[in-house]
């Protein structure tokens, strides 16, 4: 969900559910892309989930906000892993809807789910028809006070809206629901949904198919990262990259031209 839409808010009451209600362990890993106009991170840095990060049953990391999408996506994979083994039996991975990266987290789990906020359009809240597709569920949140009508409205658009998308390869239809995270509202049911979406899945062998083809993408994943890093590790090819992007800035030489160039030299 987009900054503001109550992630930090809805993970703490998540967490805190799974770990005092259910007795459970919960990790936190956030994918975290740098903003394209200031570099800097988009979830922030400020302190998230102080009643969460103090439980001895959750583990919350900060978020790696440096490097690209794909070293960022690697690293929390071997993240996941690591939780894992150490007894983290719910791995939460959280992301802004900010393009790419939502499409990496969906690469590395098991199940989506997208914070959406009432009144606020979609254009707004940066949501494109791809991530909504993308979702297993779309949870409005801040359905509390004043917001609760506008976000019983905001559902019945969705559930239309998603009515008419193709049927996901997991054969589970999406669904609406609405919460109120600062007020731990309809937290219970949500989890219910996420636990629904795991025994029919497994029943039907979808669950562990998606988990087999996503260790197949991660290879590929690793194979290009090391490609690239190995590309670029002699100095020399990148001061010839440096040169011929600015070729390409002038206008001397073609993008093609100048990559056929490095990769021909390098
Ligand atoms: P994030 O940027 O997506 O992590 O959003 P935060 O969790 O930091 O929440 C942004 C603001 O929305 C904070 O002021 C929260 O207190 C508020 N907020 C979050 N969830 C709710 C909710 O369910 N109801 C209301 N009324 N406010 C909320």
């Amino acid at each position: 969900g987009v900054p503001g839409v109550g992630k930090s808010t809805f993970i703490e009451a998540l967490g805190r559910h799974i770990t005092q209600d259910l007795g459970g362990k919960v990790a936190v890993l956030a994918v975290d892309p740098t903003s394209p106009l200031t570099g800097g991170s988009i979830l922030g840095d400020k302190t998230r989930m102080t009643r969460l990060s103090t439980d001895p049953n959750a583990f919350i990391r900060p978020s790696p906000s440096s490097g690209s999408l794909g070293g960022v996506t690697q690293r929390t994979r071997e993240a996941i892993l690591l939780c894992e083994a150490a007894g983290f039996d719910n791995v939460l991975v959280e992301t802004v809807g900010v393009g790419q990266s939502e499409v990496a987290v969906a690469s590395m789990t098991d199940f989506f789910l997208l914070l959406l906020l009432a009144n606020a359009g979609d254009e707004l809240q940066g949501i494109k028809r791809g991530v909504i597709e993308l979702a297993d569920l779309l949870v409005i949140n801040k359905a509390d006070g004043a917001n609760k009508a506008a976000a019983a409205l905001a559902r019945k658009q969705y559930e239309n809206a998603i009515q008419f998308l193709p049927a996901a390869p997991s054969n589970w239809r999406a669904q609406v629901l609405t919460c109120s995270a600062l007020k731990g509202e309809y937290i219970e049911a949500i989890w219910r949904r996420v636990g629904d979406y795991r025994a029919v899945t497994q029943q039907s062998g979808y669950f562990d198919l998606h988990r087999r083809e996503q260790l197949a993408a991660w290879m590929d994943d690793a194979i290009e990262q090391a490609l690239h890093a190995r590309f670029y590790a002699k100095a020399s090819t990148r001061a010839a990259a440096d040169k011929l992007r600015e070729a390409v800035k002038a206008g001397t030489k073609s993008p093609f031209e100048a990559a056929r160039e490095l990769l021909e030299k390098a």
